[in-house]
């Protein structure tokens, strides 16, 4: 599928390494006006930086179509699709963000089953948020930020522990995919809480996906607060919107499942 970007064709032909055609790659633009010329931010100059932050946001190339209009809040296939409202609201709150940013207080929490679309849906925020406004963002999957510090600790490492979490800290926008699939330890555990509360502490705007949830679809599986400890999940629901996206196939069961029982 082609990326449908919602922004104007690029002046640059950054791919390809072409000048652009209005400035020849300077950044600045001569405009002829009646007083004699005029030099001016070339048009491309906007579109290069929010290229530029859309490249340094991380996010996976297999996200790179995720975009809030082909966000897909329908489950199954033929006859049997059908909407998941438990999609729509979280699908409309992304949307609304997006449009407000930057007057949000919160951010978002999608919590829910996997294959729903929950990565999707936070990608589609910060590829909007990136291309459409400007904005600084980042994406991490929680292990490969894990993996990531922890390859630091080797002496020949070029990167260190301080320059990876610097970033994870400030960055206007953070995306933390997958959070509480790890094996906890206090180290993951202190990892979590420096940078959740760091961010807290700075009012950003963070927005985090979990395949555990505070109600778990199996009665014999683990919650979110098992995963990730009590003060860390009342933090979480402190700084943000917080959404529980179970899939279909499931409840459409655990129905049948309940009448049946219910007959006998
Ligand atoms: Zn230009």
């Amino acid at each position: 599928m082609k990326a449908n970007f919602p922004f104007r064709p690029e002046p640059v032909n950054l791919k390809h390494g072409k000048p652009c055609p209005y400035c020849g790659g300077s950044g600045w633009e001569t405009q002829s006006l009646e007083h004699g010329p005029q030099v001016k931010r070339c048009r491309c100059y906007g579109e290069q930086r929010r290229q530029r932050l859309y490249q340094e946001a991380r996010i996976p190339k297999k996200f790179s179509d995720c975009r809030l209009d082909n966000f897909e809040v329908y489950e199954g296939t033929g006859n049997n699709k059908k909407i998941n409202h438990d999609l729509s609201p979280p699908h409309e709150v992304a949307k609304k963000l997006v449009k407000k940013y930057p007057a949000v207080n919160k951010g978002l929490f999608f919590m829910g089953s996997r294959g729903v679309g929950k990565t999707h849906l936070a990608v589609a925020i910060i590829t909007e948020l990136t291309l459409n406004k400007g904005v600084p963002c980042l994406f991490y999957d929680f292990m490969d930020l894990l993996k990531e510090i922890r390859r630091t600790y080797d002496p020949n490492s070029p990167t260190s522990e301080f320059s990876i979490l610097e970033k994870v800290v400030t960055k206007e926008v953070l995306v933390l995919d997958d959070l509480g699939a790890w094996k906890i330890t206090d180290w993951t555990r202190d990892i979590v809480n420096y940078i959740i509360n760091k961010r807290y502490n700075e009012s950003l705007i963070t927005i985090i996906t979990s395949n555990w949830m505070d109600n778990p679809q199996g009665m014999d599986e683990e919650t979110l607060t098992d995963r990730i400890g009590v003060r860390l999940r009342s933090r979480l629901h402190e700084m943000c919107q917080e959404f529980e996206i179970k899939a279909k196939d499931y409840r459409m069961k655990k129905k049948k499942e309940t009448s049946f029982s219910k007959k006998r």
